[in-house]
């Protein structure tokens, strides 16, 4: 019974997760031949078996879920000093991403090291929090900086983390992640250009591997919008203009 419940309430979560990652995923992995074909066609996480877990892909889980966890607190934060609904739109997401490393937490019995907002089981993610916020509280040009930032180091880390483990259950999961996160960086640099009039340069990734998340071979595959809100486009501004807090 009680097993029941948990999976059916794993099975709405990952939906959700589907939702986001679908419209942006399919399209992109149908067009490679390489990519796993169940991909964005409704498999669900509940549906791929676990495997087992080494040290590394413990820690690996564990980080990531904080490192989720950063975005989502960052974003609430500037969204607090600053009123962009980017910031509140993408810390929803960041959420989901929460949520979807909870389950293979609890999927590989790991004790979860989310604390209360701001605050950081890992030292360095700790720091990184405090050093984010300080910055994106200058500015709403070094609030989408940071924006940026935390998209590039997110992708990095999501990437490295991909390569390093075999299981199926987390690599669906990163893979979700991932291409959330390209959208999340699209809309924080588009942000950012409107803001500045410049055209965003990396600072994480190689100007080749942005190139391809800017032009839509990493993942996106709709350019004309997201119909379920996830991807974090701004809203609620002119085309162009330069955002005034309300
Ligand atoms: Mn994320
Ligand atoms: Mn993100």
């Amino acid at each position: 019974m009680l097993n029941n419940f948990k999976k059916i309430t794993i099975g709405i979560l990952l939906a959700a997760l589907v939702i986001e990652a679908g419209a942006t995923t399919f399209n992109a992995y149908a067009q490679s031949a390489t990519a796993p074909t169940s991909y964005g066609s409704g498999v669900d996480l509940i549906n791929i078996p676990a495997s087992s877990l080494s040290a590394d892909e413990a820690a690996s889980l564990l980080f990531m879920r904080e490192e989720e966890k950063l975005a989502r607190d960052v974003y609430n934060a500037l969204y607090a000093t600053w009123a962009y609904p980017t910031f509140q739109n993408i810390a929803a997401s960041e959420q989901k991403h929460m949520d979807a490393i909870k389950v293979l937490l609890d999927r590989y019995a790991l004790t979860d090291p989310a604390l209360a907002p701001g605050k950081f089981t890992d030292p360095t993610l700790q720091a990184l929090y405090d050093q984010l916020v300080a910055q994106g509280s200058i500015s709403l040009v070094e609030a989408f900086k940071v924006g940026t930032a935390i998209e590039e180091i997110d992708i990095r880390d999501l990437q490295t983390r991909t390569q390093l483990t075999d299981n199926a259950d987390i690599q669906w999961v990163y893979n979700s992640l991932l291409n959330g996160s390209y959208n999340h960086l699209k809309a924080f640099a588009n942000a950012l250009s409107r803001q500045t009039g410049e055209t965003y340069q990396p600072q994480y990734l190689s100007a080749d591997a942005y190139q391809s998340i800017v032009t839509g071979s990493m993942g996106q595959g709709n350019q004309g919008g997201n119909a379920q809100g996830m991807s974090g486009r701004s809203q609620g501004m002119g085309r162009g203009g330069r955002w005034q807090k309300p």
